[in-house]
């Protein structure tokens, strides 16, 4: 099946496909993006992702490229042109295209492409083992509760991690606190058998996955508590995992080459995993409403 892209209004093949020079995305990163799962052929979360989508929009003043209706039956259509099952969908939308120049343009229409991608499940082997963090500075922005695709310090930070033979990179602010991963939000266990993770402010990126995965641990009478923790804590914590709608729940098991817990993924984080693939297979009502 060839594979097609979506490109402002048309369907063109995934080689072909292009935006103009002068995208304010790639002159500016003047634009933002969502990254839905697809388990099945179902998007999951789907009103949650819009949700975020809107909402990453409307901070930057960027206009909704088409109305939700339509965006959602495009996705719909790219899932069948593109036969896909189980994998994730990619859509970005743009400021749109117009003479370089900082200030925003009059007129320019915000550019919306997709694409899909097909994926298989994480390798047993990864789950067993659990992967691999490492810590580095937080270089980003303010603002990183949008969803821009000004990517750079991840980028630079994932590289990192991949050159250092770790899956992750851990960002810790300049107060010696865990922001969030390159790509994911961090979670840990502590001793006494409370999660852990970062209260979604500006500081983060409010994971789908995490809020999905708060709402389930709240119905199932797990103790939890939104704060911020240091680098030291999680080395001293029982378990620590990351969550994002490409990895679901992924045990973490070494931070900075040093063993997180028995250096085995937890208990904890499994059932949670567990809970989320259920929550993934509809298998537990799908809560709709973003925090
Ligand atoms: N933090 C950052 C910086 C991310 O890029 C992502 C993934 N886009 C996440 C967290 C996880 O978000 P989600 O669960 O919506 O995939």
């Amino acid at each position: 099946m060839p594979r097609i892209a979506y490109v402002n209004g048309r369907y063109v093949p995934h080689a072909k496909a292009a935006v103009h020079i002068e995208d304010r995305g790639y002159q500016f990163a003047d634009g933002v993006y969502e990254v839905v799962p697809v388990h099945k052929g179902i998007l999951v979360d789907e009103e949650l992702h819009l949700d975020r989508l809107e909402r990453s929009l409307r901070e930057l003043r960027i206009a909704m490229p088409a109305s939700r209706e339509a965006i959602k039956l495009i996705s719909q259509k790219m899932m069948r042109r593109n036969g896909l099952t189980n994998g994730f969908l990619y859509m970005q939308v743009t400021r749109g295209v117009a003479p370089r120049d900082h200030k925003f343009p009059t007129g320019a229409q915000p550019a919306l492409v997709m694409t899909v991608r097909q994926m298989r499940p994480a390798p047993r082997e990864k789950l067993e083992k659990g992967i691999s963090v490492i810590t580095v500075p937080d270089l980003r922005w303010a603002r990183r509760d949008i969803k821009s695709v000004s990517l750079l310090p991840n980028c630079l930070a994932k590289q990192q991690a991949h050159e250092a033979g770790a899956v992750e990179a851990w960002m810790v602010a300049p107060d010696g606190h865990v922001t969030e991963g390159t790509s994911t939000n961090a979670w840990i266990v502590t001793q006494d058998n409370k999660l852990v993770t970062r209260a979604a402010t500006y500081d983060i990126l409010n994971g789908i996955t995490r809020i999905a995965l708060l709402q389930r641990v709240a119905e199932a009478g797990v103790t939890f508590e939104e704060r911020p923790f240091t680098v030291e804590e999680a080395l001293k914590a029982r378990e620590a995992f990351i969550t994002s709608s490409t990895n679901y729940v992924m045990p973490v098991t070494s931070i900075d080459g040093k063993p997180v817990g028995n250096g085995h993924p937890g208990l904890l984080t499994m059932r949670l995993r567990e809970a989320y693939i259920a929550h993934v297979e509809g298998r537990v009502p799908a809560e709709t409403h973003a925090a």
